[in-house]
């Protein structure tokens, strides 16, 4: 849905803990979509997601540095905060919040999140702290903006997955959602880590998710040993040679731990590296790729 909107901006916790209120004084739900901004249409679909649950909707873009190990892309991720903000205000986003780094992490706030054992396993594996990064972030944008509903995207599977985990576990008030993966033409998820690939890396990126349709389709004509799915999505990326796999697993849907046998609602997890780039993507099995 376009409804044309100027949004209304904050920069400090204060800020955008007073509009808020102001919401719920006037009775209207508040669904909230965190970004790290440089904004796709992934992005906006959850936006559109969180306008069909909500009566305003609430984007944060924050790149945040805590879930960003040393050697990573924190200095050179990109951004671009008026594009970022004509695509908001084009898709209806009532409220940005838009914190910088001093304002979320001063001086001397070091308390973090503790995720459970599910974020060692996979992403958590190869970045470590990345998702007590990520948790302890969440649990500040959730404190300060305080919504009803908040909207996170099926291709960061295991951060879903460890979000409602955390919500859960800490009798959180708030409704997560998740929303499906949103795709290129041929296949490839749409990320803002995309635009690091130059011509000849873009065309071999689509082997994540021509890996994943390997293995989706092999389950969807009766295979359902984990391992032989596995070496399905391996071999289909055999025509890719600029692909260099991290990992393929097949997991069950909550801990993440490998399923020896795939059941519907399962995920096939891929991360793998593109020349210098870092890409993830997933299926659930049961649903494929859209
Ligand atoms: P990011 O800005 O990459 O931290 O992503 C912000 C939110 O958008 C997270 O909940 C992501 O899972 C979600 N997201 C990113 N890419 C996509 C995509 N292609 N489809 C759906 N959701 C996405």
């Amino acid at each position: 849905m376009n409804r044309h909107t100027t949004p209304s901006e904050f920069t400090t916790g204060a800020g955008i803990r007073a509009w808020g209120a102001d919401q719920r004084a006037a009775g209207l739900r508040i669904g909230f979509v965190p970004t790290m901004g440089f904004l796709h249409e992934g992005h906006l679909r959850l936006v559109d997601a969180a306008r069909r649950v909500s009566d305003v909707v609430v984007m944060s873009i924050f790149v945040n540095p805590l879930q960003f190990s040393a050697g990573e892309d924190l200095d050179r991720y990109p951004r671009d905060l008026p594009r970022d903000r004509s695509l908001a205000a084009g898709r209806g986003v009532d409220a940005l919040f838009l914190p910088d780094v001093s304002v979320m992490y001063p001086p001397g706030s070091d308390t973090r999140v503790v995720p459970g054992p599910a974020a060692d396993r996979w992403e958590g594996a190869v970045r470590p702290g990345h998702f007590a990064g990520v948790l302890t972030v969440v649990a500040k944008l959730f404190h300060l903006v305080s919504p009803d509903v908040a909207i996170f995207g099926q291709k960061d599977a295991q951060q879903a997955a460890l979000i409602r985990g955390m919500v859960r576990d800490l009798d959180w008030p708030v409704v997560v959602m998740v929303s499906p993966t949103t795709r290129e033409p041929d296949g490839l998820a749409l990320s803002s880590r995309n635009s690091y690939l130059g011509a000849s890396d873009r065309a071999q990126a689509v082997g994540l998710s021509a890996a994943l349709r390997a293995a989706h389709d092999a389950w969807a004509g009766g295979e359902t040993d984990g391992r032989r799915l596995e070496s399905r999505a391996r071999q289909a990326l055999e025509m890719f040679p600029g692909v260099r796999p991290e990992y393929i697993a097949v997991v069950e849907p909550d801990a993440l731990a490998p399923a020896e046998t795939a059941a519907a609602g399962c995920l096939v997890l891929i991360a793998a590296r593109v020349g210098s780039t870092r890409l993830i993507d997933n299926v659930i099995l049961g649903e494929g790729l859209a």
